[in-house]
């Protein structure tokens, strides 16, 4: 065995002061991705989340009484993870479609918060251990997208004009849950425990999925299969794309 050489690099984060994550659902952050999120905060980094979404389409109860329990329990998830600034978008769950208004609000997300790097959850058509579901994938290629827009000041040209929201590079590109990793950001105990933490807050949707494993009997080990490719006890990983500027 060689498992103790590190296969995969550390996330390049030394120098950010910003990241922003964009899913598509409350809890979607919350399947080990949060452990990172816990040590950047740690480090003074401010992490901002935005849903496409407001997972209202995602339990038994009518959506109307759904989307503000699901954003009740995003918000305290968010708390345990030291997350204060978190978005929601009211595009329709289980419908959200890939297009230019997706494309659109992901840029004016970013222009606004103007992040070193964005983190999105794994948009592959098959992902987590079989098909991928449909606002992944949309919400995955809407943050590719819409990060190069951000960028771009002859795309949304309304952003700027209207809105007085400047271009905004972003250097890097994160993705979790995916298959083929390229980075690891190591995390300590604590941020293992909040990660926990963060997925049990989504209390009344844990209650709602049939036989859903405990968060506790099942995240620390997804973040110890991460270390064992970071060199550490625990990590989370991430395939990266350098968009340009990163560790520069
Ligand atoms: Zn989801």
């Amino acid at each position: 065995m060689t498992d103790t050489i590190p296969s995969l690099l550390p996330v390049p984060d030394d120098g950010w002061s910003r990241v922003l994550c964009i899913v598509a659902h409350p809890d979607d952050m919350e399947y080990g991705t949060s452990a990172a999120v816990a040590a950047w905060t740690a480090r003074g980094i401010e992490v901002t989340y935005l849903l496409l979404t407001a997972g209202e389409a995602g339990m038994a109860e009518p959506p109307d009484v759904v989307g503000p329990l699901r954003a009740a329990e995003q918000r305290r998830a968010c708390s345990e993870v030291g997350v204060e600034n978190l978005l929601i978008l009211n595009h329709p769950d289980g419908m959200l479609e890939y297009g230019l208004a997706l494309r659109r609000d992901v840029a004016r997300a970013v222009r606004t918060v103007r992040p070193d790097a964005v983190v999105t959850a794994n948009f592959d058509f098959e992902a987590y251990g079989g098909l991928n579901q449909a606002d992944h994938r949309a919400a995955g290629l809407a943050v590719v997208d819409g990060v190069r827009d951000a960028d771009n000041p002859w795309v949304f040209r309304d952003l700027a004009e209207a809105e007085g929201l400047e271009p905004w590079h972003v250097s890097a590109l994160l993705v979790a849950g995916h298959e083929r990793p390229t980075h690891a950001a190591p995390v300590d105990g604590a941020a293992v425990t909040a990660a926990v933490a963060s997925l049990n807050r989504h209390e009344a949707y844990l209650k709602h999925v049939t036989g859903h494993p405990k968060p506790e009997e099942f995240i620390p080990e997804i973040l110890r299969a991460g270390g064992a490719q970071a060199g550490s006890d625990h990590a989370v990983t991430f395939r990266v794309f350098d968009l340009g500027g990163l560790g520069g």
